[in-house]
């Protein structure tokens, strides 16, 4: 019993060794990763359910590893914001999608805002909102040409600082949009009084229109309420007409998902939109 457990303790520790490898090089890659140019923003349309006018395009980061290829964001991005290194990434993603929505201004297709995801950790800075208004002087873009998406955990931590920072933040002109919404701590009554222009209904929900289950009642009432606090609703992930369908009828008013549009790289994306404007 004694050998046997000796053994286990042994094959245990190894497990964890190779997985503590797996991270080391992991942390060490990401920080080449920047130097290297391995990061590539995509780009998914959002579109108004009315119309089916393209009314935003969310920047989603991708990364193209020497190695080991296509690395996705739910992967490396909890490990950049541990490390720390999301300030660097999150900058850079910023940075990028600033020029790109310059070009886009430029050249078109026009007056479509870009959105990026913002962590927890970058709207922590001290400096987050200075450097938001230099980047888009020195981007030379209206401030309505950039949008932020952040989750509930951005501002649980501390409310009235990331709520004085957000109505700044809007006050530039920029709009906050709350992603992921439903599945974090906050109670419908919470979202009424948060500096914030757009709520993102979490993809869980929108699967759930499928099945038909209990959860379609939340989207109502997400809906109704953002509504009377004057916000516009995304919903996120939809994949299927039905889901469509039923959105539609719920007065939801944009959405995003396969069923219209995947994220693509800026030339493909540029691609379908000059077809779907066709
Ligand atoms: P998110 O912000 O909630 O983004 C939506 C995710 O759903 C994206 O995954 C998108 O590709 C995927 N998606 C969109 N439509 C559909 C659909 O119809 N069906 C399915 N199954 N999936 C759909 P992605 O690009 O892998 O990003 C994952 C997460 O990584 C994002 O979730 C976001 O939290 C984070 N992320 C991505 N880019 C950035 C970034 O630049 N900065 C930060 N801080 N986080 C990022
Ligand atoms: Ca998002
Ligand atoms: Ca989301
Ligand atoms: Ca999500």
């Amino acid at each position: 019993a004694k050998e046997a457990g000796r053994s286990n303790y042994k094959f245990f520790s190894e497990e964890m060794l190779s997985e503590v490898t797996i991270r080391t090089e992991m942390e060490a890659d990401l920080r080449k990763a920047l130097e290297r140019g391995e990061f590539r923003l995509y780009y998914q349309p959002c579109i108004r359910m009315s119309d089916g006018k393209v009314i935003g395009m969310e920047a989603l980061i991708r990364w193209f590893h020497q190695k080991k290829g296509l690395i996705s964001p739910a992967e490396f991005i909890p490990i950049a914001e541990e490390t720390g290194l999301i300030k660097q990434i999150g900058r850079w993603v910023l940075e990028e999608a600033c020029r790109q929505s310059r070009t886009w201004q430029e050249q078109g297709p026009y007056g479509i805002p870009i959105a990026v995801n913002v962590s927890k950790i970058q709207l922590e800075d001290e400096d987050f909102v200075t450097d938001l208004a230099s980047l888009l002087e020195v981007a030379g873009i209206d401030p309505r040409y950039l949008q932020i998406e952040i989750t509930e955990s951005c501002i649980i931590k501390s409310i009235e600082v990331s709520v004085e920072k957000l109505r700044e933040i809007r006050k530039m002109g920029i709009h906050i949009l709350l992603d992921d919404f439903g599945t974090g701590y906050s109670s419908l009554y919470y979202l009424q009084n948060l500096p914030i222009d757009v709520v993102k209904i979490d993809k869980s929900f929108v699967d759930s229109i499928a099945v038909k289950a209990r959860n379609t009642l939340i989207i109502d009432d997400i809906i109704s309420i953002a509504h009377k606090s004057e916000m516009t609703v995304i919903a996120e992930g939809v994949e299927t007409e039905d889901q469509f369908n039923y959105l539609m009828d719920e007065d939801c008013d944009a959405m995003q998902g396969y069923y219209r549009c995947k994220p693509l790289p800026r030339e493909e994306v540029e691609k379908w939109i000059s077809h779907y404007l066709k």
